[in-house]
């Protein structure tokens, strides 16, 4: 399978049985967007925007954001493109914007509560360049996800927003469309809320770099806690789980588009929570491929099963037969 051709490496995976998995790129910048092309990426699961504010004096304007968003989609012409709205605050400064100092950053105004509040005039641009792109070639493949959400009312007035957008651009004449929209799991509010959520969007993608840090009390970038940021405690397993049941009971897709995506050990267990999406650093998107394909979904759902209805991380360890590496 090492030496399969280029046709082999870009073909959409299924598992054993059948079952379609998207294995999609994580892209942070547009160098990194023919890299995951080459790898066979099924396209973009989280485009972070990011890029397009830092090292600079001046928020992007909406042509240069228009032109990443399509350069994307031009490099990935048949498959999805999820674009994040700008995801700052936190540990993502960006120092013109003068964001207020906070004694916690990670608790305070970052992600979605930002573009909804002091920065709308940001999130309006972007949006409008989001909005724009959805209408061209291949447009119709475009995604849009809003991070850090913890509120049902924020995905409403995000919502409200792409509306009153496209009431703008259609007014203006300029050819538009509305794109799919999601909501990034991320806090624990957002997964206790995940069936409201996804009733009201198409799709949920979980990142579980924040999710981790959120239900276990441990800070993402800190070392001497990184042993408690811990994606396999139960605790993130039984949110994963309450995430992905919310998503299907309102016929809504879910991936994963944090870091725990991306290792292949735990490909079978995240097929059998549910996941229809996988989105990873584009360098683990060709083993992740070949684990898929390995798949059997009935065995990988009693796998979950089975780690669902463990208490510590030592048994979530030994039923996926893992080296128990942090304690
Ligand atoms: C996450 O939190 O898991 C995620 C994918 O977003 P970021 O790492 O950019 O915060
Ligand atoms: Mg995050």
């Amino acid at each position: 399978a090492e030496e399969d051709g280029p046709d082999a490496i870009t073909a959409r995976v299924e598992t054993a049985d059948g079952r379609p998995i998207e294995v999609a790129a994580n892209v942070g910048g547009e160098t990194e967007l023919g890299p995951a092309a080459e790898r066979g990426a099924d396209g973009v699961g989280l485009f972070r925007t990011e890029f397009l504010f830092i090292d600079r004096e001046s928020p992007p304007t909406e042509a240069e954001q228009y032109e990443a968003v399509t350069a994307a989609l031009s490099a990935f012409p048949d498959d999805r493109v999820v674009v994040r709205t700008v995801d700052i605050g936190g540990d993502k400064p960006v120092p013109y914007l003068d964001l207020p100092e906070e004694e916690n950053p990670f608790l305070g105004r970052r992600g979605v509560r930002l573009s909804l509040g002091e920065h709308a005039a940001l999130f309006e641009t972007q949006l409008r360049a989001l909005l724009r792109a959805a209408a061209t070639e291949h447009g119709d493949r475009l995604a849009v996800m809003f991070p850090l959400v913890s509120r049902v009312e924020e995905v409403e007035r995000a919502v409200e927003t792409v509306e009153s957008v496209a009431a703008d651009l259609a007014a203006e004449g300029v050819d538009h469309a509305v794109p799919e929209l999601g909501a990034m799991i991320e806090t624990p509010a957002a997964v206790f809320v995940a069936d409201a959520l996804a009733e009201r969007l198409d799709f949920l993608s979980v990142g579980t770099n924040d999710l981790a840090q959120y239900v276990m009390a441990a800070d993402r970038g800190n070392d001497a806690v990184a042993d408690y940021h811990d994606p396999l405690h139960p605790a993130v397993l039984r949110a994963l789980d309450r995430t992905t049941a919310a998503a299907a009971d309102a016929d809504a897709w879910v991936g994963m588009c944090g870091e725990m995506a991306g290792d292949p050990a735990l490909t079978e267990l995240l097929v059998g929570l549910g996941f229809d999406e996988l989105s990873m650093s584009a360098v683990t998107v060709p083993e992740v491929k070949a684990r898929v394909r390995a798949v059997d979904s009935g065995a990988a759902a009693a796998l979950a099963d089975d780690a669902l209805a463990c208490e510590t991380r030592r048994a979530v360890t030994d039923v996926l037969d893992l080296d128990d590496r942090a304690e």
